[in-house]
C-alpha cells in the first residue's frame, strides 16, 4: 500500500470535485483528487448534456409536426431513432471530451483512480492500494439514481439515466416511473420522438410545483400531450418478455385499472447523494440520524471538522451551477482552514427544459409565509409574442413581500421561462421592489412581457400607490 500525504484531498472529480481543485491549487496547496468511476462528470457524461441534447432532437421533431396553424405543410416526418441517439452520443463525447482533457492536463501523481473510504478523520484508503494522510477534505462524490422499493421486481430492467443515452435506437414504448424534473424532461422527449411513453407515479407531484395555481396549469398543458398518472396504486410490476420489456397494471384514483406491456421500463424517481462505502462515521463529522452529514451551506463544512462537502452529494441543491460554486466555497475554505469564510448563496433558480418551460426561483409558494406576501400573476394563453409563435401555454406566478413589495421568488410555466427566469433571479439578488422592476426597459414584443404583466397585476393587488408611472 502506497502512503501518501496531502494538504487538501478532493474525492470526486465531478463538477464540485474539479471546482475545489482549482481553489486548493490558486491558494498553493498541494491536493489530490480520488475518482472512483469514469471521469468527465456526471453533467457531460449522463446529465444536463446529454439530456439537452435529446430535447433538440425532440423538438425539432416538434415543430416539424406543427406547421399547420402556420399555413406550413410537412407531408411526413420520420423520427430515424440510430441517427438521434448517434448525435446525442457524438455531441456528448466532444463535451466530455474537454472535460477529459482538462484532467489529463492535471499532474498524474495527483489524481488517483479507486474508491475513498475514510479510515479515520485524516485519513482515507483508495481501494487497497493506496493511504492518503489530509490535512483537509472536500467530499464531492455525487448522487445516484434512487429506486424505490416497489420497482425491485424490475431492478435489473431499469434504465437511469446512466444507460439511457447508450441507446442504439428508440424503443417503440416506455413505462416511465415519476413525474419530476428530469422524467418531465426525458419523457416529454421521447414522446415527441415517437416513443408511447406512459408516466406513472403512486404520488401527486409534478415537477417541482407548490403553486397550486401553475400546477394545476401545468397539469392540465402537459397531460394535454402526455400520458401522465399520477396518485396510481401499482397492482403488478413485473418483467416481461426475454429482453428489457416490462408489465404494469395499475389503478387509478378514479378505480379505472390498466394492464400494460412495455418494451423498457425508466426510472426518474429520483437521486440520493452518494454516502455508501464512505465509512463516514469513522472520519468524526456531525451526521443526522439517517447518517447524512450535517453541513453549513454557507462554508460547507461539517461542524467544526476540516472536512467539507459540495455538489449533490451535500444534498442542498442538486443542481449543475450550485454544485461549481459549492465546490468553490468548500475548496478555498478547505485550503485556508482554519480560516473558514461564510459565503451567501445564490438566489434559488431550478429549471427543467420542458416545453412549455418550468422554473421556480427564490422563494417557492411552499416557503411562502402567506399572510405577508403579494402574489402577482401572468397568463400565457393570450401573451402577444407567445401567440404569434403558437407557444401560448402557460401561468406564472411572482411573489413579493406585502410590507415593501420587495420581489422573493416565482413559480413558472410557460414559454422561454429559461430566460425570464434568470431575469427574475437577478433582480431578487439585486434586492429589487416591485416598482423598480417596472422601471426597467421590456422590449416589444417579447415573452418578457409577461412578466411585466405579472409585475402590474402584483402591484395593483398591493393596493399601493406606485413610487413612479411605471
Ligand atoms: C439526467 C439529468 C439531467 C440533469 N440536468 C441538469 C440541468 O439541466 N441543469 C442543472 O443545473 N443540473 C442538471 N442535472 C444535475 C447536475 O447534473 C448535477 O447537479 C451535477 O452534475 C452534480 O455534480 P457533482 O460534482 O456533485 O457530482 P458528479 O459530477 O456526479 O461527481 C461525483 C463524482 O464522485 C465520484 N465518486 C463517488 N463516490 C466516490 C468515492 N467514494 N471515491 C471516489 N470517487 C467517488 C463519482 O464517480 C463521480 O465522478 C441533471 C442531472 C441528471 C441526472
Amino acid at each position: 500500500v502506497q502512503e501518501r500525504s496531502t494538504d487538501v484531498l478532493i474525492i470526486g472529480a465531478g463538477t464540485a470535485g474539479l471546482s475545489a481543485r482549482k481553489q486548493a491549487e490558486r491558494l498553493g496547496k498541494s491536493w489530490i483528487l480520488v475518482e472512483s468511476g469514469p471521469h468527465g462528470t456526471t453533467c457531460a457524461r449522463v446529465g444536463c448534456m446529454p439530456s439537452k441534447l435529446l430535447i433538440a432532437a425532440a423538438n425539432a421533431a416538434h415543430d416539424a409536426r406543427r406547421g399547420a396553424p402556420f399555413g406550413i405543410e410537412v407531408s411526413e416526418v420520420r423520427v430515424d431513432g440510430r441517427a438521434v441517439m448517434q448525435r446525442v452520443r457524438a455531441e456528448r463525447d466532444r463535451l466530455v471530451d474537454f472535460v477529459l482533457q482538462d484532467v489529463e492536463g492535471l499532474p498524474a501523481d495527483s489524481t488517483i483512480d479507486g474508491h475513498a473510504r475514510f479510515v479515520d478523520a485524516q485519513t482515507v484508503s483508495v481501494d487497497d492500494h493506496t493511504r492518503i494522510r489530509f490535512g483537509s477534505a472536500v467530499i464531492a462524490t455525487g448522487a445516484s439514481p434512487w429506486i424505490p422499493g416497489d420497482l425491485e421486481p424490475i431492478r435489473d430492467r431499469l434504465t437511469t439515466n446512466e444507460q439511457i443515452f447508450e441507446w442504439e435506437t428508440l424503443p417503440q414504448s416506455v413505462a416511465l416511473f415519476g413525474t419530476g424534473l428530469i422524467a418531465l424532461e426525458l419523457g416529454q422527449a421521447l414522446h415527441r420522438l415517437g416513443v408511447r411513453v406512459v408516466f406513472l407515479n403512486p404520488f401527486d407531484d409534478l415537477g417541482p410545483f407548490s403553486d397550486p395555481v401553475v400546477k394545476d396549469k401545468a397539469c392540465g398543458v402537459l397531460t394535454e400531450e402526455l400520458q401522465i398518472f399520477r396518485e396510481v396504486e401499482y397492482e403488478t410490476i413485473e418483467a416481461h418478455g426475454d429482453d428489457a420489456g416490462v408489465r404494469v397494471v395499475w389503478r387509478c384514483a378514479d378505480g379505472t385499472q390498466h394492464d400494460e406491456v412495455f418494451e423498457r421500463a425508466v426510472a426518474g424517481t429520483g437521486r440520493r447523494p452518494n454516502l455508501d462505502g464512505l465509512d463516514l462515521e469513522r472520519a468524526d463529522v456531525p451526521l443526522d440520524e439517517d447518517g447524512r452529514p450535517i453541513s453549513d451551506p454557507t462554508t460547507m463544512q461539517l461542524g467544526d471538522r476540516p472536512i467539507f462537502v459540495a455538489g449533490d452529494m451535500a444534498g442542498h441543491r442538486p443542481l449543475l451551477h450550485e454544485a461549481s460554486h459549492e465546490g468553490r466555497i468548500a475548496g478555498k475554505n478547505a485550503a485556508q482552514h482554519p480560516d473558514v469564510d461564510a459565503v451567501s448563496r445564490f438566489v434559488p433558480l431550478a429549471i427543467a427544459f420542458t416545453s412549455p418551460g418550468i422554473a421556480i426561483v427564490g422563494q417557492a409558494h411552499r416557503d411562502l409565509d402567506l399572510d405577508d406576501t403579494i402574489i402577482g400573476e401572468v397568463s400565457y394563453d393570450d401573451q402577444g409574442r407567445a401567440r404569434i409563435m403558437g407557444i401560448n401555454q402557460g401561468h406564472v406566478r411572482i411573489y413579493a413581500r406585502r410590507e415593501d413589495l420587495t420581489l422573493i421568488g416565482a413559480e413558472m410555466f410557460g414559454p422561454r421561462v429559461e430566460h425570464t427566469a434568470h431575469l427574475l433571479a437577478w433582480a431578487i439578488s439585486c434586492g429589487l421592489n416591485v416598482d423598480q422592476a417596472l422601471g426597467l426597459p421590456f422590449y416589444h414584443p417579447v415573452v418578457e412581457e409577461g412578466l411585466r404583466t405579472a409585475l402590474r397585476d402584483l402591484r395593483n393587488r398591493s393596493g399601493q400607490r406606485p413610487s413612479s408611472d411605471a
